[in-house]
């Protein structure tokens, strides 16, 4: 069994009948949540340490959590991901099991990041001469590349998020120095783990950037500005903190992350991670098929994704929903329709229906009531009708 695995990996071909079995994302993500995983072939230790991360298919359950994360990759403009849950329900496993299947993105072949899109948007002075220069000639400026999944270390200071540019160099070259952890993160995947313990300043300039696509260092009478598109992934763990309201409303899905309560989910979830900590690579090996066209299936979405369409009724459902909610962020509905594309791209449609409306809102539209802001309001609407009151009785006495 071992040896054709291998040998599947080695040749790197998806098996027919893997390929004939599911019709898209979906099915496959239902399928491997009930999948037994094989015996514990140990292996000798080698002694070397060799990371290999979890693969993101061999959790157990949680499929409201994969479909999330598999949804930010699919469609970036969901505004990113929170897990929210206690420690040990497997948040930044799943994260960082994400690395298999992440998709590919034009990436700029200049360090200072200028793509084709930067001038067909804002013109050759866009760019940097250099890529000015290329693009006259008609070469290149940007080669496909797999996304990364970058993380923010604990204790990141704001200097290493932002990073520090120097006054006594011009033009370009400022761009040059000591980029921080925001400007990596561009066109990839930014996993701040935690983002309830993060200093407020660190959490501004993350969610500034997210929302701008961009951000600017000052020093003294310099600026630069780096470019910043990235899909953010954060968790939480309530018991450690709370998070501000207007820092929660800026993420797009929001995913309560519970253990898992089937016995029978609990003892397969306990069998994978063991094998898994004895043999990480038998794991890798027994999902090898199913990531690799969980990969492609991610690559076509995002392919489909521009031509997914959300009928008019559907959507004046989703607006009725929110409403009927008394959320007032724009962001819910923004969330609510580009998550159901992904969704239905996910499902190899063009067209959402309404059972992705039904899984969807209650990812998009959770914890966006503000019992502050509607106590709020009502206290001033009772003031607005003494004002009016006051001023008919005023002008009626003279
Ligand atoms: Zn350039």
């Amino acid at each position: 069994m071992v040896d054709d695995k291998t040998n599947q990996a080695m040749g790197s071909n998806i098996s027919p009948e893997i390929e004939s079995k599911f019709q898209s994302l979906k099915s496959l993500i239902e399928h491997v949540s009930g999948k037994k995983i094989g015996e514990s072939q140990v292996q000798q230790d080698s002694g070397l340490v060799e990371v290999l991360p979890f693969p993101f298919l061999a959790m157990v359950g949680q499929v409201e959590m994969k479909y999330s994360l598999l949804l930010a990759l699919i469609n970036p403009a969901i505004g990113g991901v929170l897990l929210i849950g206690p420690r040990g329900t497997g948040k930044t496993t799943a994260i960082r099991g994400l690395v298999d299947l992440l998709p590919e993105v034009p990436r700029s072949l200049c360090y200072y990041g200028c793509l084709p899109e930067d001038i067909e948007s804002g013109g050759i002075d866009a760019v940097c001469p250099e890529c000015a220069k290329k693009y006259a000639r008609g070469e290149p400026l940007a080669a496909m590349d797999k996304i990364r999944l970058v993380e923010l270390p604990l204790n990141a200071r704001i200097e290493d998020v932002v990073g520090v540019c120097d006054e006594n160099v011009t033009g370009h070259e400022k761009l040059r120095l000591h980029r921080g952890i925001l400007a990596h993160a561009d066109r990839n995947l930014l996993l701040v783990d935690e983002v309830n313990l993060l200093s407020d300043d660190v959490v501004d300039a993350i969610l500034d950037a997210a929302a701008y696509g961009s951000y600017t260092v000052k020093r003294g009478s310099t600026t630069a500005t780096y470019r910043a598109r990235f899909v953010l992934i954060g968790t939480m763990n309530p018991e450690e903190g709370r998070l501000r309201p207007q820092i929660m409303d800026r993420f797009g899905l929001r995913i309560i992350v519970k253990g898992l309560e089937d016995k029978d989910q609990r003892l397969e979830a306990y069998k994978r991670v063991q094998t898994y900590l004895s043999n990480p690579r038998q794991v890798m090996l027994e999902y090898d098929d199913e990531t690799r066209m969980a990969q492609a299936e991610v690559q076509l979405a995002r392919d489909i994704l521009p031509e997914v369409k959300i009928l008019e009724s559907l959507s004046n459902q989703g607006l009725e929903l929110i409403r009927a909610l008394k959320i007032d962020s724009l962001r819910a509905e923004i969330t609510l329709f580009e998550a159901i594309r992904a969704f239905a791209a996910l499902d190899n449609r063009k067209v959402v229906n309404p059972e992705d409306l039904k899984i969807i809102a209650p990812m998009a539209l959770r914890m966006r009531r503000s019992e502050f802001i509607e106590k709020y309001l009502s206290d001033q609407s009772v003031e607005e009708l003494e004002i009016k009151n006051a001023v008919s009785n005023t002008l009626m006495k003279t």
